[in-house]
C-alpha cells in the first residue's frame, strides 16, 4: 500500500500532478484538499516539502518557514501530534535531510547535524532523494557540498554530468561549495559560453558570481562584445569577482563597453548586507575594491574620464562613487 505523502498515515487516494508531473503529490483525499486549499497543519507541510521541495501549492506565499498556513482557504483544524519537527530531536538521517530540504535557506545547525553522519553514508541518502525528484537537484547538491566538502568532489562532477541545458545554472553555487575554484570556474564558464540566446546568456552567467573569481574579470573582457546593451548585470558579476582597481583603470581608459562596466562594477563594490537595491548574492557576501590606489589618484581617473563620456548614467554613477569610497574599500 502506497502511504500519504502528506500524513504518512492513510493509503493514496489522490495522483495529483499539477505542480509537478514527472513527480506527482500522492496523498488521501483529506490531505490532497488542505493541500489544494493551503491548509495543510505544519507536519504535513514538512512531510510534502522535503519530497517535493518547494513547488507552487507548498510556496512561501502560502506557510512561514515553521509550516503555518498564512493564507488557508479551509480553517486548519490544530492537532498538537501534526507540529513542526524539531531539529534537534531528529536523530536518523532521513529525517535530518528532511529537515535540511524543507529549510528555506539550509542553515549551520542542519549542516553540522548531517555531518555527524559518515559522508558516504551521507552522499547515498541524497543520491536516493534524487533518484524520487530530480526538481530537488539544486538543494541535493548543496547539502551535499556543504556536508562532504573534498569527499563531494567526484559526486558533483558525477551530477554536472547530468546537466541539462535548461538547468545547468543550479550546479553554480553547489559545484563553487565543494570543487576547487578554478575547476568549478572552468566548467561553468565553458558552458555559459555555449549559450547562444542573448538574454538567456546574461542571466546564466550570473552564476558565475558564486565563484567569486578573478577569472571571471578576463571571462568579461572576452565576452562582452556578445551583446550590444550593458545590462546591470555585468557590473554586479564584476563586483563579485575579486575586482581590483588596476581593471577598473584599463577598462576605463579602454573606454565603452568596459568603461561602464567598471563604474557598475566600483558603484556595485559600496553594496553592504544592508542595501536595499542590488543582488541577494552581494547582500550575502559584500564586496570592496581590491588593490586599490589612493582615493585622490582613483577620483583623478574618474573625474577624467567622465569628461569624455556625458550620458546621465555616467554622470550619475561617478558621482556616486565619488562620495562613497569608503564604502567601496570597506574602511
Ligand atoms: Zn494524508
Amino acid at each position: 500500500m502506497d502511504i500519504c505523502q502528506s500524513c504518512r498515515k492513510n493509503s493514496v487516494e489522490v495522483i495529483d500532478d499539477c505542480d509537478n508531473p514527472a513527480y506527482p503529490y500522492k496523498v488521501c483525499t483529506a490531505c490532497h484538499d488542505r493541500l489544494v486549499n493551503m491548509s495543510l497543519r505544519p507536519r504535513e507541510y514538512f512531510n510534502l516539502v522535503s519530497r517535493h521541495g518547494m513547488t507552487f501549492l507548498l510556496h512561501d506565499d502560502f506557510y512561514d518557514e515553521n509550516g503555518t498556513a498564512s493564507a488557508p482557504e479551509n480553517e486548519v483544524v490544530f492537532d498538537p501530534a501534526l507540529a513542526f519537527p524539531v531539529l534537534a530531536e531528529l536523530r536518523d538521517l532521513s529525517s535530518i535531510v528532511d529537515y535540511a530540504i524543507v529549510e528555506w535557506q539550509v542553515s549551520d545547525e542542519v549542516v553540522a547535524a548531517m555531518k555527524r553522519f559518515e559522508w558516504k553514508e551521507v552522499l547515498r541518502e541524497l543520491d536516493e532523494r534524487l533518484t524520487l525528484n530530480v526538481g530537488l537537484t539544486e538543494r541535493i547538491c548543496l547539502l551535499g557540498a556543504l556536508t562532504c566538502g573534498k569527499h563531494a568532489e567526484a559526486w558533483m562532477l558525477w551530477h554536472w554530468g547530468e546537466r541539462t541545458h535548461d538547468n545547468f545554472p543550479l550546479y553554480a553555487k553547489p559545484m563553487a561549495t565543494c570543487l576547487p575554484s578554478d575547476v568549478g570556474f572552468a566548467l561553468y564558464s565553458q558552458q555559459v559560453s555555449q549559450v547562444e540566446q542573448s538574454s538567456r546568456f546574461v542571466e546564466t552567467m550570473m552564476g558565475l558570481m558564486h565563484f567569486q573569481s578573478k577569472s571571471t574579470l578576463s571571462w568579461i573582457e572576452g565576452h562582452i562584445g556578445r551583446v550590444s546593451n550593458i545590462s546591470s548585470s555585468w557590473g554586479y558579476l564584476a563586483a563579485a569577482s575579486q575586482f581590483d582597481w588596476a581593471t577598473a583603470k584599463r577598462w576605463l581608459e579602454g573606454g565603452r563597453p568596459l568603461s561602464l562596466v567598471a563604474l557598475d562594477a566600483l558603484a556595485n563594490c559600496a553594496v553592504t548586507s544592508k542595501t536595499q537595491n542590488s543582488v541577494p548574492f552581494l547582500r550575502e557576501n559584500p564586496p570592496r575594491l581590491s588593490d586599490p590606489d589612493t582615493v585622490d589618484a582613483m577620483s583623478r581617473v574618474l573625474q577624467q574620464y567622465g569628461e569624455t563620456d556625458k550620458v546621465p548614467r555616467v554622470r550619475l554613477n561617478i558621482s556616486y562613487i565619488l562620495e562613497n569610497w569608503d564604502r567601496i574599500l570597506k574602511q
